[in-house]
């Protein structure tokens, strides 16, 4: 397994290598024009940026980071410049494009990356020296403060796990290291170590005092995991980052989390491939036409293992103590901010597919989209005029009556 992390490690860094100089079109769950009819909108050309960092503003970023240099792109159709960088961090392949005026400095990448790397080495539970590990290592002793930023990611996990009973809950820490899926350690447990993992779980045992902001996990052997809302919570930082430094035209791919900043320049919607759960890398269900909107995807094929024919993935239900599994094999949120989407894909993946639409249907500022293992595509009733489909493989049925 360690082995065949560093063939991903070395992969990553060719494709770094490899896009340098060339566009290259991005897979699933990230930005595609390839397929997409276009939309005319009013040409306004890329009217933003401005790239004015002073001299001493340094982003100090680790020695052993992979990144790729900036590809710089003329493009004709938005009339604007698209500088476009990549990155291997928090375990994923992240892609930064922004369209302006002029060519993004390194500076705004160095600041966006320095971002990513700041929060990772704050939320990661498997990094020592994080504010997470700090907090699961003091469980049932004491309080941990902890900074404004976790204090507000801590809040926005927690209205998840209220929202969804408990099926998706940030204390799931010891199941998801007991099953160490995606990682050398995965392995199917024994049934006592399940049971003892999932007694450990328990998101109500979470104490918070506001006035100090700090967090205290009651029980000794407690664990938060925020592996299921950080990539979103991190997408929308950068995206503040983006909008801070004067870029209004912008496009974020954190492995699979895609937030768009804007339009495009000339008021065009942003293209983004929903990935094909059962195909490769680059295959895709359809299309999405968003404006400044965040999509998340969570499903069975991002990290698994297979033995004896049973998948095993990286989703946990906390009340069964195994990887979820109902009918869908993936599913997507259209969301203004991408920590909602990410917060909502997992925590409806979970409650399945009667369950999740029914509850998508009640909320007006989110569209679902859902797979089933029997290739169906059903969505709510907003993307009906934004997802264009593009593989024969699945049925679109739209939307979701119970009985089918
Ligand atoms: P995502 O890919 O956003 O669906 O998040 C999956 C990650 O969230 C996993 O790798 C775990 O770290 C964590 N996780 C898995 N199951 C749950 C759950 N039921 N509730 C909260 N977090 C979970
Ligand atoms: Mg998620």
């Amino acid at each position: 397994m360690k082995g065949r992390l560093a063939i991903w490690m070395l992969c990553v860094a060719l494709i770094l290598s490899a896009c340098q100089g060339s566009v290259s079109e991005q897979t699933t769950g990230s930005e595609t024009d390839s397929t997409a009819e276009t939309e005319k909108g009013v040409e306004t050309g890329g009217e933003t940026g401005t790239g004015i960092y002073a001299n001493d503003e340094v982003f100090e970023l680790p020695g052993d980071l992979i990144r790729s240099n900036s590809t710089v792109v003329d493009d004709n159709k938005t009339q604007s410049i698209i500088t476009s960088q990549e990155s291997y961090q928090i375990g994923t392949y992240i892609k930064i494009s922004i369209y302006a005026d002029e060519q993004a400095p390194d500076k705004l990448f160095d600041e966006i990356f320095y971002t990513i790397d700041d929060y990772e080495k704050r939320i990661s539970k498997n990094i020592e020296t994080s504010e997470v590990d700090a907090i699961n290592a003091a469980a049932g002793i004491e309080p941990v403060a902890v900074s404004d930023d976790l204090w507000a990611l801590i809040l926005q996990g927690l209205t998840y796990s209220e929202l969804s009973d408990g099926k998706f809950d940030i204390t799931i820490g010891p199941l998801v290291d007991l099953w160490g899926i995606g990682t050398d350690a995965a392995r199917i447990p024994a049934q006592t170590e399940i049971d003892a993992a999932m007694a450990m779980i328990g998101y109500h045992d979470i104490e918070l005092d506001a006035a100090n902001h700090s967090v205290y996990l009651k029980r000794e052997g407690m664990k938060l995991d925020l592996g299921a809302i950080a990539k979103g919570y991190i997408a929308d930082a950068i995206k503040q980052v983006i909008l801070n430094r004067g870029y209004a035209h912008a496009i974020i791919n954190l492995g699979g989390n895609v937030l768009t900043v804007g339009t495009k320049p000339n008021s065009d919607y942003w293209s983004v491939g929903v990935r094909d759960p059962n195909g490769g890398q680059s295959d895709i269900v359809g299309i999405l036409k968003l404006r400044d909107n965040s999509i998340v995807s969570s499903g069975i094929y991002e990290r698994f293992f297979i033995e004896n024919g049973v998948r095993y993935h990286h989703i946990l239900n906390p009340y069964t103590g195994y990887p979820e599994q109902n009918h869908l094999v993936s599913i997507s949120i259209v969301s203004e901010k991408s920590v909602d989407g990410d917060g909502l894909s997992t925590s409806l993946f979970v409650m399945g597919l009667d369950e999740a639409y029914a509850y998508a249907e009640t909320r007006d500022d989110i569209e679902v989209l859902f797979i089933t293992d029997e290739n169906k595509i059903y969505y709510t009733d907003g993307l009906a005029e934004v997802f264009v489909p593009t593989n024969t493989l699945y049925e679109v049925v739209g939307a979701y009556t119970k009985s089918e």
